[in-house]
């Protein structure tokens, strides 16, 4: 049943209706309309940073166990509804929904959790004097709440992502603003409910919904004290330039390489491979975008690999035994297929897959594939392993870091010297060895080098971020 609302924007503890355009929601499976939601207008966007702005006057200087007894609360909250919202993801973005389970039960309501254990133990510091032979001298550094924080989130983790600006910001004492993805507004709406539900004051959380022009007026907002984007590198990089001044986080693209040195074990790559490549369609930032073999592995490696991906149960993302949905946009989709083309004009093999039939694209896998092509340069986010071949590790190191995006590399070894020197030299935000590219760690920095954004999220390097740094210093001479 689709879901139609006046629950628009979520401004001031109050829900309203939006001024501005109507967004309808598609089943990315189904055709079928989800649901829709309209568009908050300029002053409605204003009314949201107001609300946030005027709750920060006393949020910030509530105590820290208030605020951890409502995040408490809010992870039961989250939990008792993890399904509910899961389900919403699913048919908003074609995600399977026992991906949408993980991005909520795993992912989202324990940011609750980690973010008030996080919060207890969130020190300041005593300097010494260094400036005077004195011992009159303390330099006290802390940390406080910087102010009202947009979280413009995409669609791919459409909760989880924003959950934390939205989450960590609320549990050190900021307000937010937050504007999700207009290709998942409606899951959106119910995590706002649960943030609600659990008693976040009045104006301390505020949604806002829209397109890309409702982001850019939170992104230049006067009084939006900083910035957690996470999206293309291309918006990014957009938000970048209107951010000004503004204390900022941006995550955004990457093109994964996996490594897969000739002493790998070769079945643990592929399942890794498996992973990397079409988990979530592929339409993940830490997708295995490049699969680089040593070529003494190839054929063991490749044969892994078909065997496994013809395993693989494509179809509606709403079945239990689905392991791989739709894609969730036809820009994408058309994308994936025209990084294809390109790669066989070029003089790649198709050795599996390569059609869609509507959204839903075949697990992909293309041989032959060399640096000169869009797949080898450009974010794919499709389910395609594109396979590259190298002769040495340092070949292999170049051909990774050959690329603008640095988010997550992988490498498959035995050798700890090998495994030591890549994750050295590869120049990405994240190295796993042994691991699949899309191995998330909730409590390790998050974050990419390169084009593949500035800062770092999770646990205490998202508290750095959304904080100011303040030294107050005593002379304590009488
Ligand atoms: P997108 O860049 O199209 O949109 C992201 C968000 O930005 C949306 O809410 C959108 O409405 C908003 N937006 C668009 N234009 C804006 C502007 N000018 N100012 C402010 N906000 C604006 O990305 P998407 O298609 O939703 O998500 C997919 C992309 O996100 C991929 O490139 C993927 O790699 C990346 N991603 C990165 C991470 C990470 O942590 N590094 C995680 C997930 C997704």
């Amino acid at each position: 049943m689709a879901v139609t609302t006046t629950r628009d924007a979520f401004i001031g503890g109050e829900w309203i209706a939006g001024d501005g355009e109507t967004i309808e929601v598609r089943s990315p499976w189904s055709g079928e309309t989800v649901g829709s939601v309209t568009a908050s207008s300029p002053s409605q966007v204003d009314s949201a940073v107001a609300a946030a702005a005027e709750s920060f006057k006393t949020w910030r200087k509530t105590s820290v166990l208030e605020r951890v007894e409502i995040c408490r609360r809010a992870f039961t909250i989250c939990m008792d509804r993890a399904e509910e919202i899961a389900q919403s993801i699913t048919r908003e973005t074609g995600k399977t929904i026992r991906e949408s389970r993980e991005e909520m039960i795993e992912f989202t309501a324990d940011h609750f959790r980690r973010a008030s254990e996080d919060v207890l133990r969130h020190a300041g510091k005593v300097l010494p004097s260094t400036q005077e032979r004195s011992n009159d001298k303390r330099i006290v550094v802390v940390q406080e709440p910087i102010g009202v924080v947009a979280a413009i989130s995409p669609w791919n983790f459409p909760v989880d992502i924003a959950g934390i600006p939205i989450v960590y910001g609320l549990a050190v004492g900021c307000s937010v603003v937050w504007k999700p993805s207009e290709h998942a507004p409606l899951c959106a709406n119910l995590f706002a409910e649960v943030l609600d539900d659990a008693g976040f004051p009045a104006g301390t959380v505020n949604v806002v919904h829209g397109r890309g022009e409702v982001g850019s007026q939170l992104v230049t907002h006067r009084d939006v004290a900083s910035v957690v984007f996470t999206g293309s590198t291309a918006t990014g990089e957009r938000v970048a330039r209107d951010a000004g001044l503004k204390n900022r986080v941006l995550e955004l693209g990457g093109n994964g390489p996996q490594i897969v040195l000739a002493d790998a074990d070769v079945e643990k790559a592929a399942d890794a491979a498996i992973t990397g490549c079409f988990y979530l369609a592929g339409q993940c930032c830490t997708a295995a975008e490049r699969i680089l073999v040593h070529e003494s592995v190839k054929d063991p490696f490749l044969a892994a690999l078909v065997e496994r991906t013809k395993a693989l149960r494509v179809g509606d993302p709403l079945d239990e035994a689905t392991d791989m949905g739709p894609m969730c946009t036809s820009e994408v989709l058309q994308r994936t297929q025209e990084h294809l083309a390109d790669a066989v004009a070029k003089g790649a093999t198709i050795v599996l897959g390569g059609g869609h039939e509507g959204q839903l694209h075949e697990p992909t896998i293309v041989d032959g594939v060399t640096q000169e092509m869009r797949i080898a340069q450009e974010e794919t986010f499709g389910p395609v392993a594109p396979i590259m071949t190298f002769r040495t590790l340092d070949e292999a190191l170049e051909i990774a870091n050959a690329t603008e995006y640095g988010l997550t590399a992988s490498v498959f070894t035995r050798s700890l010297h090998d495994a030591w020197h890549a994750a050295e030299e590869l120049r990405h935000g994240t190295v796993h060895v042994n691991e699949t590219t899309n191995y998330w760690d909730q409590l390790a920095p998050f974050g990419g080098a390169k084009s593949s954004g500035a800062g770092r999220e999770l646990a205490g390097w998202i508290i750095d971020a959304l904080t100011e740094t303040k030294q107050i210093t005593f002379d304590l001479a009488p």
